[in-house]
């Protein structure tokens, strides 16, 4: 019987196939998941259409299927939940917690000259909300510190700039779709990597102006992969896709401390076999060994 109070999930973007630093992140959350008899949901989150690859999706779940990672349930992809977030756009409005905004990226530079601070310039002028602007989340200046599982006490940072939530090439922004799909989706644990810690603040807060009577979510931020340049695993830096092959199975299996149990002359299937039998202790291993604020420089 799975544990109803444990839904986690994996999110991934479909910019291109799953590297090692975001397969990474399917395993550790997979692996918390299923070592709390919960659910592992997968969100596509495919509403950034110019960011879109084409293939990525179809990629991304041969990937997962490819490493054992067998998602619960039906794959929830954002872009067939339109309707869902201009309803959760409305109850913000309706509550002012957002406000139109007519400032273009480099007009906001412009008049701060060096400064990151943001200046609140469209925040009180109540211009009519209008799908042609965008929209941002009025985020407050004081708050509550809240807490990471793995990363402890967090102070909400002031983002250089009120985030986005309705962006002027009609797209919903990605803090109040991922936030309301938490809802949607009955998630209850977020374990994501560490890149996206700064995110959690604005998430919460869109939460709490829904007014849902849902629990708080239990965040875990997991420490990320660094290549020996010190440059995060990424898409952007060209980090290659990864599939099951020896190299990377040995390379996954030295991550998790299970590299001892292999040798050389297993076949692939035998070595994902024994990082399969390993996956209730991975996440445990993974977060002792990684210093949580350092970076792991692993390949
Ligand atoms: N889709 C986001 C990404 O790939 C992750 C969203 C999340 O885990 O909250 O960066």
């Amino acid at each position: 019987m799975p544990n109803p109070l444990y839904v986690g999930r994996f999110a991934p973007s479909p910019s291109g196939p799953l590297h090692l630093g975001s397969l990474i992140a399917a395993i550790i959350s997979y692996c918390d998941a299923k070592h709390h008899q919960g659910l592992w949901r997968l969100r596509i989150d495919d509403l950034d259409t110019p960011r879109v690859q084409p293939n990525a999706i179809t990629q991304q779940l041969e990937q997962l299927k490819a490493f054992g990672l067998t998602w619960d349930g039906d794959i929830y992809y954002q872009s067939e939940h339109l309707d869902d977030y201009h309803k959760a756009l409305k109850l913000l409005q309706a509550n002012q917690a957002c406000y139109a905004c007519h400032c273009t990226r480099q007009m906001i530079r412009d008049r701060q000259q060096g400064d990151v601070t943001y200046d609140n310039y469209c925040r009180n002028k109540k211009q009519p909300f209008d799908l042609k602007h965008a929209w941002r989340l009025k985020l407050p200046t004081t708050s509550n510190s809240w807490h990471d599982a793995w990363c402890g006490a967090q102070q909400p940072l002031t983002p250089s700039e009120d985030p986005v939530i309705w962006r002027r090439d009609q797209i919903f922004g990605y803090h109040l779709a991922c936030a309301w799909d938490e809802l949607a989706m009955g998630i209850t644990h977020v374990v994501r990597g560490q890149d996206l810690l700064a995110a959690s603040w604005p998430q919460r807060w869109l939460r709490q102006q829904w007014q849902t009577s849902a629990p708080a979510l239990i965040f875990k931020h997991h420490p990320l992969l660094f290549d020996l340049t010190g440059t995060k695993l990424s898409k952007s830096a060209n980090s290659p896709a990864v599939w099951p092959n020896q190299g990377a199975l040995f390379k996954i299996a030295e991550i998790f401390g299970v590299a001892s149990q292999l040798n050389a002359t297993m076949p692939d299937s035998e070595i994902l076999a024994v990082i399969q039998a390993n996956w209730t202790h991975i996440t445990a291993h993974y977060l002792t060994h990684n210093n949580k604020n350092s970076i792991t420089t692993v390949i």
